[in-house]
């Protein structure tokens, strides 16, 4: 069997799995099954370094482990390097190659390219950097990053060539990388008022969650073009899987099963020693 999996901590909400397994069995690959591998940070290098004897062809990555997992590759992508972070491992001849697919993933999920927009990125985390990296480098004419934390905010657009926002500015594109309207409550966290999201054409919504998010309801009731969570998470795991198998990604299949699904089913053999304990709250 060739093994794929998400490494995060806690990982246990996870849709990777059904949305990939789902994507493999569409495929007609029998003998590859993805699952979820979680695993705390003081053990992630070592857990990765065993990976491919168990089997393993390749991981995705996830918080908190995006950082550690570009820093322990043996070689890097440019985009993974110039975002200081990867979430698509490969392991090869003894080797692990790690990519970033977050940042393409967000630009194949737009409806239209960013070239000549203003664009304005929500949050300072690895998301963001990812965001912030795909639209400079697909040509927005400016990008601005507001963080609720400011001098994250003013580190990322060091590193990466980017405005900061002190308050939310006027953009064509609006992506919000926080994990603001994971919880109940809506974006109140956010300095957007609900009436103000009219002003931007596209809102992209980072964070997905059962029925939907708040922000991404009241830009589509604003008349906004909207991309929610899981159309991110599938384009960037349609990439991962691309790169893996070398064959071109079922999308609807993915949506399907990203949409409806939050379990996997077990195949017997495949779980970690770490998976033992693991906690089972997720984002
Ligand atoms: P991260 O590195 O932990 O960054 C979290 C960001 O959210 C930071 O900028 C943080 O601001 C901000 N934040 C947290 N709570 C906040 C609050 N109450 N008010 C305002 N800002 C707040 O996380 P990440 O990896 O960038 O991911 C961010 C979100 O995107 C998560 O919900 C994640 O699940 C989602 N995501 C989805 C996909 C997908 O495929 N759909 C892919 C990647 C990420 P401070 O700096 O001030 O703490």
């Amino acid at each position: 069997m060739r093994r794929l999996g998400v490494l995060g901590w806690p990982v246990a909400h996870s849709r990777s799995p059904a949305m990939h397994n789902a994507a493999l069995a569409a495929l007609g690959l029998h003998d590859w099954h993805y699952q979820r591998l979680p695993v705390p940070p003081e053990v992630f290098d070592p857990t990765v370094r065993g990976l491919p004897e168990l089997g393993f062809v390749g991981a995705n990555v996830t918080i908190p482990h995006k950082q550690a997992a570009l820093a322990l590759a043996d070689t890097a992508t440019d985009e993974a390097a110039a975002i200081g972070a990867a979430n698509t491992l490969t392991f090869a001849g003894g080797a692990v190659h790690a990519a970033n697919t977050d940042a393409p993933g967000l630009l194949a999920a737009l409806p239209a390219s960013p070239a000549g927009q203003v664009a304005l990125v929500l949050g300072a985390g690895g998301s963001a950097r990812a965001a912030a990296y795909a639209l400079r480098t697909a040509g927005a004419r400016r990008v601005a990053v507001w963080n609720r934390t400011p001098d994250r905010a003013r580190a990322l657009a060091e590193d990466l060539g980017v405005d900061v926002a002190i308050a939310p500015i006027a953009a064509d594109l609006l992506v919000n990388c926080t994990s603001v309207g994971l919880a109940d409550g809506g974006f109140k966290e956010l300095p957007l008022p609900a009436d103000g999201l009219g002003e931007y054409a596209t809102v992209v919504d980072l964070v997905y969650r059962d029925g939907g998010t708040e922000l991404a309801a009241q830009a589509r009731h604003r008349g906004c073009t909207v991309v929610d969570g899981l159309e991110i998470l599938v384009r960037q795991g349609a990439l991962s899987l691309s790169a893996w198998t070398g064959r071109e990604a079922p999308l609807e299949t993915m949506r399907a099963a990203a949409a409806g699904s939050a379990c996997d089913h077990h195949v017997p053999g495949t779980s970690l020693p770490s998976q033992r304990g693991a906690p089972s709250g997720d984002r």
